[in-house]
């Protein structure tokens, strides 16, 4: 196999985490980038597969530093961004009950504190708003003003527009099948074509981030798991303005969508990096869920069903940062179900920590923090807060 290419910077996959990483590499001054996608178009796999919500309030609170700066971003797109960004802000509702709710009001004080407007509701304002929650049992909500839903397919177009425009390439139908080292350091990534030199590999690659890591010589704990979503014809009765509300202590949540609803019951079955089949269970999980959370929509018929892979890692926190034992080799991955909301703040991120032009951010996400993964495969507790 001969050397036909070599560039600076590879990155693998063409979802969110790889095309807001080259968008903001570009940004910052970076030219020689190449975007190998396995796929024929961007967004085949989760990143054209999710939700579209943009959810600022979350558990986690070095996620709900990312998600407001990616919901900022959206409000405020820059100047010479290439397409039009339908970003609807109904806002959202997040119902709780008995300590689930406790830690929701906790999250919304964290929020609060970061800049995020979040307000407690009791159940009758709640029930008000979104007349359909009438019968619905849950202590309070957390209204969110300022989320909402996004077009996933005009943002990540946007992504790589603005990323070409400015000298990144894109290659698609291009599987990378291995990675090259040299003297303990990446040298290029092997393609079914070429061997393609580069001094930076950037796993970009979702479901599949673990296995190019192995590639490499390189592992990080990522669980790609499936999640089903539910569409029903158009409703008469649904208000196209109203938020997405998630019950939190059922797991279920939905949102308007085409007319009708989009329905989600936080499924999550650990499986290998692949295009997920439907299982038809899961259609009665959901209907079991909406009958014990949302009694008033129970009588909804589901129109067309999907599935698609959200990857974790063990505590829940990206993985974006440079490999801890391989030179060159630089994880942006393991996003679970936030990776639409943060996308734009991922990528600067990655940007930030590639280029070191912001070195002090980002330690929480290194995959570093895996290294003392004990030999049977479990991660030890960190020990310094992290
Ligand atoms: C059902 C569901 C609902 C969700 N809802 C939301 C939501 O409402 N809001 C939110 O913020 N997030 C949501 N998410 C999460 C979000 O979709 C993901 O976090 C995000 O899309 C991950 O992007 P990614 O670029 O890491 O992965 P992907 O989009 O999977 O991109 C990885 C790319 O790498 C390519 N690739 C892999 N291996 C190779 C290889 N060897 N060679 C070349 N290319 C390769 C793949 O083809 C793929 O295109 C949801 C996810 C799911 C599944």
């Amino acid at each position: 196999m001969s050397v036909l290419s070599s560039s600076q910077f590879i990155i693998i996959g063409a979802g969110f985490a790889g095309a807001a990483t080259a968008y903001h590499l570009t940004r910052l001054g970076a030219r020689d980038i190449v975007i190998l996608e396995q796929e024929k178009i961007a967004g085949v796999h989760s990143s054209g597969r999710n939700a579209s919500m943009i959810r600022q309030v979350v558990p986690e609170s070095s996620i709900m530093v990312l998600a407001k700066e990616g919901a900022d971003f959206l409000r405020n797109l820059p100047s010479d961004w290439p397409v039009p960004v339908e970003f609807r802000q109904n806002g959202s509702l997040l119902l709780g009950s008995g300590e689930g709710w406790q830690k929701l009001l906790r999250d919304a004080e964290m929020a609060r504190n970061l800049g995020i407007e979040a307000e407690s509701w009791p159940p009758e304002r709640t029930k008000n708003f979104v007349p359909v929650l009438r019968e619905t049992r849950f202590d309070g909500a957390i209204w969110c003003p300022t989320d909402g839903v996004v077009d996933i397919h005009a943002l990540l177009s946007g992504y790589l527009k603005a990323a070409v425009s400015l000298g990144a390439k894109i290659r698609y139908g291009c599987v990378v099948r291995g990675i090259e080292l040299a003297a303990g350091r990446v040298s290029g990534v092997v393609t079914a074509e070429e061997i393609i030199k580069a001094e930076c590999v950037i796993n970009a690659a979702g479901p599949w981030a673990a296995e190019l890591g192995k590639m490499a010589g390189a592992e990080v704990p990522l669980r790609p798991c499936r999640r089903h979503l539910f569409v029903t014809a158009p409703l008469s009765w649904v208000d196209p303005a109203w938020p997405f509300v998630w019950h939190d202590a059922h797991g279920v949540y939905f949102r308007p969508d085409s007319g009708g609803l989009l329905l989600c019951p936080c499924d999550q079955d650990e499986m290998g990096p692949c295009d997920p089949p439907t299982d038809n269970a899961i259609a009665e999980l959901l209907a079991e869920k909406i009958r014990r959370s949302f009694p008033g929509i129970a009588d909804v018929a589901i129109r067309k069903n999907w599935a698609g892979l959200r990857t974790l890692t063990p505590d829940g926190r990206f993985v974006i940062g440079w490999d801890s034992k391989v030179q060159g080799f630089f994880w942006v991955a393991g996003l679970g179900g936030h990776g639409v909301t943060t996308s734009s703040s991922i990528g600067r991120l990655a940007a930030d920590l590639v280029l070191k032009t912001e070195s002090a951010r980002g330690c929480e996400f290194s995959p570093a923090r895996f290294a003392s993964l004990s030999q049977n495969g479990r991660i030890e507790p960190p020990s310094s807060g992290l």
